[in-house]
């Protein structure tokens, strides 16, 4: 039978919080294990170059930084597991974490989970996921090369989308269901400078068109609720994220979207367990900000085992 072990810290989640809050916790050498998930990193891991976090004159690729993270905190003796938790228990003391058929105990825990990108829930989107229908450009964009692709959303993430495109793509068209960008002025500026970009403004996709592979869009317009047919062979949604806290349920006090209610800065309703980044944070959700939301979850939870 497995000895279960006993960590000063659990940490749920291996984004710039999480491991940000593994180095802090394992230098001041506490016991620390990081749940990192199966696929480990968290968004930075699906991004290109990051040019704001600071120490990086020149900029860095979001995964050479996230390594560079992950690095720091084994070195300084984070033990970091590649599971997804699938189960806690925050209700009792020690706490409990189940990830991979494996029960860890933690005397204090830090989650910092992250938020996903959202979907629009269509039949037809799930059905042509990987043919044709991608949440990250930065992932997908090559297959697409001098094809003709469309972008949802209005935000950073879809101006972002768009100018990774049109790299690759013959055209790109951003479908947005406003007449206003939420977007930054200064990717504004980036997309309508860019011959490639072009708007659709006031619109909704109703299905995404195609059997085995993306068609199409059939859109309808807010107002008249006319509907047309745009025809692409990619569709990249960029309509927001979703806090990562469905194990969380009936634990720990989230908001009514699902974040996890952070008070005095990194503490939960319950004493002992900590969070730290987008998975309670849908204003900032910079990766500087939650990194830096890692290391006051790390003093915190340090704090929290000086007095117990
Ligand atoms: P976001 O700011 O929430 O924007 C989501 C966009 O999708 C909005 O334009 C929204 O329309 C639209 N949308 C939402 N649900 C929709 C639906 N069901 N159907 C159609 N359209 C829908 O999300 P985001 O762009 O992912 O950005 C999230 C945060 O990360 C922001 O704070 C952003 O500043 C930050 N970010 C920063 C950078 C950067 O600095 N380089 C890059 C990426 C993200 P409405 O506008 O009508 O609500």
């Amino acid at each position: 039978m497995d000895v279960v072990i006993l960590y000063d810290v659990v940490i749920l989640g291996s984004g710039p919080a999480g491991l940000t809050a593994a180095i802090y916790t394992s230098r001041a050498g506490l016991k620390t294990l990081v749940v990192a998930g199966m696929l480990w990193g968290g968004q930075l891991m699906l991004t290109q170059e990051v040019e704001n976090f600071p120490g990086f004159e020149k900029g860095i690729l979001g995964p050479k930084l996230m390594e560079e993270m992950r690095k720091q905190a084994e070195r300084f003796g984070a033990e970091i597991i590649l599971e997804t938790a699938t189960s806690a228990d925050l209700k009792s003391k020690p706490f409990k974490v189940t990830a991979g058929n494996k029960t860890y105990e933690g005397k204090s825990v830090i989650i910092a989970t992250g938020a996903s990108a959202k979907w629009l829930g269509l039949e037809s989107e799930t059905r042509l996921r990987g043919k044709g229908v991608s949440v990250c450009a930065t992932c997908d964009a090559p297959f697409f090369r001098n094809k003709k692709v469309v972008v949802v959303g209005g935000g950073d993430t879809a101006m972002e989308e768009a100018l990774v495109l049109s790299r690759f793509a013959s055209e790109v068209k951003v479908i947005h269901r406003r007449d206003k960008l939420r977007a930054c002025k200064c990717l504004r500026e980036k997309a309508f400078a860019n011959p490639k970009i072009t708007f659709v403004w006031n619109r909704i996709v109703q299905d995404i068109l195609g059997k085995d592979r993306v068609e199409g869009v059939r859109l309808k317009r807010v107002d008249s609720g006319e509907e047309t047919i745009l025809s692409c062979d990619a569709v990249f949604l960029a309509i927001g994220h979703k806090p990562n806290t469905e194990i969380f349920n009936n634990q720990i006090e989230l908001d009514q979207t699902g974040y996890v209610v952070a008070r005095d800065d990194t503490k939960t309703n319950i004493e002992g367990v900590f969070v730290a980044g987008d998975v309670a944070d849908y204003r900032y959700r910079q990766a500087i900000a939650a990194a830096g939301s890692g290391c006051k979850a790390a003093l915190d939870a340090e704090k929290y085992l000086e007095l117990i």
